[in-house]
């Protein structure tokens, strides 16, 4: 084994060198820049390629699958991310925020006959654990949701700051006002939209900046007023892309009924279809990035091989970036809000430098390396479930020149003897936590909604897995007799449990939900959440490129559309000179 790496390190050219993933066996190339940045933060080179480094971040998050549990400490029912039958101490936010406790109690001296990842992986499992991800001091009145900062009045809102009134939504930045979006920017008053910026009334709708009133449109930019237009620019009073007087639409607008649920649901089909006849860039973004390649790269430059960053600067391999700035991070899997240096680190953001091979750490934070949930921690090294400490080892306070010395010691003894991981690879100093540190089975991670894996490939790897389904409840109403529009609902609706027609889960609506939907003169939603989230998602391409060509002038080029999708794809030019 030791033998072959050492040969593999001998292949370095020009372009970079070539190695072998040790989880899928493939071949991948270190480049030159990534070099430059392990050299810079003083780490070796990873021996996992980028999307099995991907994956394995992935499966230590779960933003979207709650469960009700009691606290351990209190004993109040409280929304979690660990099930009933999960093993783990869980407190619920209040108590795990409390000022009674800061995970120095349970400190335990560094052991040289053990491996140092075994003693962390026994710490993480004897530290109580926050039932929910929220930045819980910064958020108001939003109990039901998860991942949130800075947020009031949310309901089932997952990964977001800044937000206020939102409901069922997620990857989210200062949106007001709103339910059932996906990647909402400072936006107001949208609905069932995916990948908004700078909108207000925005409906149905994908991929649209600054636009106001429009229904079912794709791609386009400071329009107004619009039903089912695909890549316009600056155009007001349009349907399926034609153009008519202001008192022309507004007669035609009439006459659609935007009001009426069947309506919503026909022009939904139609405006799909009509989309498909356009084409698309190759990938999602707009110019205000420079030397970027991914997708959903917006106001960035000199990033690469990413996924969703926002305000990314000299970046690689970075996911689900919402909040700007970020600056220098390589395998960074959320969330910015000022981050530099961040490596191999997961739900790491606000003011947070040096986080290597880390999850959950934030706000304030610095100089930290294997930490799990870490908050405004300074200088820490293999710590878990610990508050506002510096210089920690495995929760245990040192002196800074202790802590130093100690730290020094127990690198160069992961390097000597490292820890093997349950499907037998090898972690000396320098990656993520193996799979089986994460507390979420694979099932039930951010992992499956990307990168989907069979019970038996999970295992092989390694991470645990969840057959148990969620408990359904007894209906009174089916979704399919709602009624058609909202003018015809009163707040007995409220009491109703609705079977979702597509899976026939059971949901509710919830009051705040209700009054947005009046305010905006929208029908009721007729799937469950869950189902509104997947097709949601579905609309979004996954983080992998494709080597293609484009469908015009046939160059050739990386895109998150592969060669065997319907869309047309074309590259960057033959867009602009299309579209613009
Ligand atoms: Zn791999
Ligand atoms: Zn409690
Ligand atoms: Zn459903
Ligand atoms: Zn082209």
């Amino acid at each position: 084994m030791t033998n072959m790496e050492y040969k593999e390190e001998n292949r370095i050219d020009s372009t970079g060198s070539l190695r072998v993933c040790q989880n899928c066996k493939h071949d991948f190339t270190i480049e030159p820049d990534d070099f430059s940045f392990y050299e810079k933060i003083k780490v070796p080179p990873p021996t996992f390629c980028p999307e099995c480094r991907m994956i394995r971040r992935f499966s230590f998050q779960n933003t979207w699958n709650l469960y009700w549990r009691n606290c351990d400490k209190c004993g109040k029912k409280t929304l979690s991310l660990y099930s009933k039958e999960k093993k783990l101490t869980i407190y619920c936010q209040p108590c795990w925020w409390a000022d009674d406790w800061d995970g120095t109690e349970y400190g335990i001296d560094y052991d040289p006959n053990r491996s140092f990842l075994e003693q962390i992986k026994d710490l993480i499992k004897r530290t109580p654990h926050s039932a929910l991800t929220s930045e819980y001091l910064s958020n108001k009145n939003c109990e039901y949701a998860n991942a949130l900062a800075w947020s009031k009045d949310c309901f089932m809102v997952f990964w977001a700051d800044f937000c206020d009134t939102v409901y069922y939504s997620t990857l989210l930045n200062t949106l007001k006002h709103s339910s059932d979006c996906i990647r909402g920017f400072y936006s107001e008053l949208c609905y069932e939209s995916v990948g908004l910026g700078r909108c207000y009334q925005t409906f149905f709708s994908d991929e649209c900046d600054d636009c106001i009133n429009v229904w079912f449109c794709r791609n386009c930019y400071n329009c107004q007023n619009c039903v089912g237009c695909v890549n316009l620019s600056g155009a007001s009073n349009c349907i399926f892309n034609i153009k008519y007087s202001k008192d022309e639409y507004e007669k035609k607008v009439k006459e659609l009924n935007l009001k009426s649920w069947k309506t919503l649901n026909y022009l939904k089909d139609q405006a799909f279809a009509f989309w498909l006849t356009k084409p698309f860039r190759a990938y999602h973004g707009h110019s205000l990035s420079y030397n970027v390649t991914g997708d959903y790269i917006f106001t960035s430059k000199n990033s690469k091989e990413s996924y969703v960053l926002n305000g990314g600067e000299d970046c690689k391999y970075c996911q689900f970036v919402t909040v700007v700035p970020v600056k220098d991070c390589f395998d960074y899997s959320g969330w910015g809000n000022n981050a530099e240096l961040i490596y191999e680190a997961t739900v790491v953001g606000e003011n947070s430098s040096k986080v290597f091979f880390s999850c959950e750490c934030w706000p304030d934070v610095m100089d930290l390396q294997y930490c799990y949930w870490n908050i405004s921690g300074k200088n820490n090294f293999g710590c878990a479930n610990l508050k506002r400490k510096k210089n920690c080892i495995l929760n245990k306070e040192y002196t800074k020149e202790e802590f130093e010395r100690l730290k020094s010691k127990i690198v160069e003894e992961m390097r000597l003897n490292p820890y093997i991981s349950k499907s037998s690879h090898k972690y000396s100093y320098g990656e993520f936590f193996p799979p089986e540190f994460s507390m979420f089975p694979y099932n039930k991670s951010n992992a499956m909604r990307f990168f989907p894996k069979t019970k038996e490939e999970a295992l092989a790897e390694g991470y645990d897995w969840d057959d148990s389904e969620i408990s359904s409840y007894r209906t009174s109403i089916k979704s399919f007799d709602l009624p058609d529009t909202i003018e015809q609902v009163n707040e007995s609706i409220l009491n109703e449990i609705i079977e979702c027609s597509n899976c026939s889960r059971a949901y509710k609506i919830v009051k705040g939900e209700l009054d947005l939907l009046k305010k905006l003169e929208l029908p009721l939603p007729h799937d469950c959440p869950k189902c509104r989230e997947n097709k949601r998602f579905s609309r979004m391409t996954m983080p992998k490129l494709y080597d293609r060509k484009c469908d015009k002038c046939g160059k050739e080029l990386r895109s998150p559309y592969s060669s065997d999708r319907s869309e047309i794809i074309y590259c960057e030019s033959c867009y602009q000179k299309e579209v613009y």
